[in-house]
């Protein structure tokens, strides 16, 4: 992983162009993140949640909006109805076709999946894999924080440069309201319930492929991509029961930017 498989930004852009990716794993396992690393090489950025939260704040009043919001602020998952023809509206636009994309956060149903899949053929499909015991603890402790205006997310791990405003575009830095233990809970049960099981289906439709957040103690890595907090090397147990040091943002960009090189370049 430390040597750099993409010999500069430009050849990679031109690599991805038109591509369409998805990006696939449970909540707080940096979706957001990855999808700014993808929309720095062109693709456009299509995100369930932002375009949800977009609509209900565009339209507060309508009967959608309120439906939506009811699901929304439970941490539960809107029904299929009202989130597919958004989401595809917004696939079908021309830039999406033009410039490719990443989608985030969709599908999450298997009916989604089916909808999807139907009408786009998506060139690859990209699974977030991090720790169980890291996503609530990142999320809470870490005390996660978004930018108001590109959704870039922040922590205690991935600190801004400076406290409470967007390295990216200089927005505000909020927590977000359904950031709660029981609502992280939730989301993560239904993850379990409702979306991981159909990842089978996934890789028969499009190629998968594993990101993971973890560097194995194996592997030699340069000590300034691994997360810190309070400058130690963040250590985290793994789904397995071993412990392995965490990539940060960096880091991580550098393995995507990496694995799509070998794919695309
Ligand atoms: P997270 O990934 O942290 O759950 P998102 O910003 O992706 O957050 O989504 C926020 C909320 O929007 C979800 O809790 C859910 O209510 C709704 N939502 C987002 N994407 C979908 C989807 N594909 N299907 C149904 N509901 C969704």
């Amino acid at each position: 992983m430390e040597n750099r498989l993409w010999k500069n930004l430009e050849k990679l852009k031109d690599a991805v162009r038109g591509k369409k990716i998805l990006l696939f794993g449970p909540p707080g396992s940096g979706k957001g993140n990855r999808s700014r690393d993808l929309e720095a090489l062109g693709l456009v950025h299509v995100s369930s949640g932002i375009a949800l939260r977009a609509t209900v704040k565009d339209d507060p009043e309508s009967e959608l909006s309120k439906n939506a919001r009811s699901y929304m602020e439970r941490g539960e998952l809107v029904p299929d109805e009202i989130i597919v023809p958004i989401i595809m509206n917004h696939l079908n636009q021309e830039k999406c076709q033009k410039n490719g994309f990443v989608l985030d956060g969709f599908p999450r149903t298997k009916a989604q999946a089916e909808a999807l899949f139907s009408k786009i053929k998506i060139d690859l499909a990209l699974y977030l894999d991090v720790p169980r015991k890291f996503l609530i603890f990142g999320i809470i402790e870490g005390n996660r924080r978004v930018c108001v205006e590109c959704a870039t997310g922040y922590s205690d791990f991935d600190l801004p440069h400076i406290e409470g405003i967007c390295d990216k575009c200089g927005g505000k830095l909020v927590r977000r309201a359904d950031d709660q233990v029981e609502t992280i809970e939730n989301r993560l049960k239904l993850y379990d319930e409702q979306t991981k099981p159909f990842l089978p289906y996934i890789k028969t439709q499009t190629t998968l492929e594993i990101l993971p957040i973890t560097v194995s103690d194996k592997e030699k890595i340069n000590e300034e991509r691994l997360k810190t907090l309070k400058n130690h090397v963040y250590w985290v147990e793994t789904d397995e029961g071993g412990k392995a040091r965490m990539l940060n943002l960096e880091g991580m960009r550098e393995r995507l930017y990496n694995l799509l090189a070998e794919r695309f370049q």
